[in-house]
């Protein structure tokens, strides 16, 4: 067996659209690029079902076969590419290590793009219908629910984005909130408010979550008098927030109060060499187009960095 080679130009963590794009880019700009996919290659698009909105194809693509074209390009570009996960970075010192667990990986550049996860309810109901009805991104998959009633939960400014955006095809839209007063900006909340086709309900938790084949209602509870209400709904959209990926990077990079990454110019993070693309940094977007997007603008920085480093 021939022996894995350690030392590369150029690492990339993660394997989304930001992880593949970047090692199209780098691998294009002729850095021996290596590629650590962690355990679900293809990130968030995995769980995905029919994307209409990347652009270049007209009659859309289920998310796992775009992933697997961005990395057969990717390969063909040249990347490396392991499946493996990440345990621990090193940044101290110059040369910047990699590790999973059984090996360690050098290089005078790493990008990252470790992703975001959305934060889930953690019922039953949500995970088998995933996919089904139950949805994380408005964006995405609000246009599969024309005329229908819809449900968002949460209460943040993600909730009253989603909530709002999915009027545009829903006949109502029900947001279902634990507290009695929403953590959103006044802003936001003012404009959800105002939306005739939006319906508040709050003090509710999403006791359960059922179907058939497909979502068709949840039920929840008023925690302030245990009354048990069902919310017959086409979809429902989980807008509780976003866990970026960053555990590895805890003590490395500069990370915000929240877990994303700073970015201090473009893509550099804290540390000289190390670039950030994807959500792991992006709490704003959270589209696979800006996460490509960013992934070759973080493949750009690098190269620069590199030919500036000789
Ligand atoms: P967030 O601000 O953390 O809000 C999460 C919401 O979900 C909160 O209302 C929270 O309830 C609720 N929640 C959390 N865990 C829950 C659970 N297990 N069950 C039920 N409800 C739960 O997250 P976000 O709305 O995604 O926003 C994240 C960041 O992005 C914020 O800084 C936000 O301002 C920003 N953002 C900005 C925009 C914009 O400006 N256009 C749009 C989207 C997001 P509690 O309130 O009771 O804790």
């Amino acid at each position: 067996m021939s022996e894995q080679k350690t030392k590369h130009d150029i690492i990339v963590i993660g394997a989304g659209p930001a992880g593949y794009t970047a090692g199209i880019y780098s691998s294009r700009a002729r850095r021996d690029t290596l590629l650590i996919s962690g355990i679900l290659p293809g990130g968030q698009l995995m769980n995905t079902t029919d994307v209409e909105n990347y652009p270049g194809f007209d009659e859309g693509i289920m998310g796992p076969d775009l992933m697997i074209i961005m990395r057969k390009q990717a390969e063909k570009m040249g990347t490396k590419i392991i499946d493996d996960e990440v345990v621990s970075v090193d940044f101290k010192s110059k040369l910047l290590k990699v590790s999973t667990a059984s090996s360690t990986f050098e290089a005078n550049s790493v990008i990252v793009c470790t992703g975001a996860n959305p934060r889930k309810i953690g019922l039953d109901g949500e995970q088998a219908f995933a996919g089904k009805g139950v949805s994380y991104c408005a964006t995405c998959d609000g246009a599969f629910f024309k005329n229908q009633e819809l449900i968002v939960v949460g209460g943040g400014d993600s909730a009253m984005e989603e909530a709002t955006f999915l009027t545009k095809f829903a006949s109502t839209v029900h947001i279902v909130h634990r507290r009695d007063e929403f953590r959103a900006s006044k802003i936001m909340q003012e404009r959800a408010l105002s939306n005739e086709k939006i319906k508040v309900h709050f003090n509710c938790t999403v006791e359960d979550i059922q179907g058939d084949q497909k979502f068709q209602k949840v039920i929840l509870k008023n925690v302030k008098n245990d009354e048990k209400i069902t919310l017959e709904a086409g979809g429902l959209f989980v807008a509780i927030g976003h866990e970026p990926n960053s555990k590895i990077l805890e003590d490395q990079v500069e990370l915000d109060e929240n877990g994303y990454v700073v970015l201090k110019n473009n893509t550099e993070t804290s540390i000289p060499g190390v670039f950030c693309a994807g959500d792991v940094h992006d709490h704003r977007y959270r589209q696979a187009v800006t996460a490509a997007g960013f992934g070759c603008m973080a493949a750009i920085d690098a190269d620069k960095y590199l030919a500036e480093q000789k």
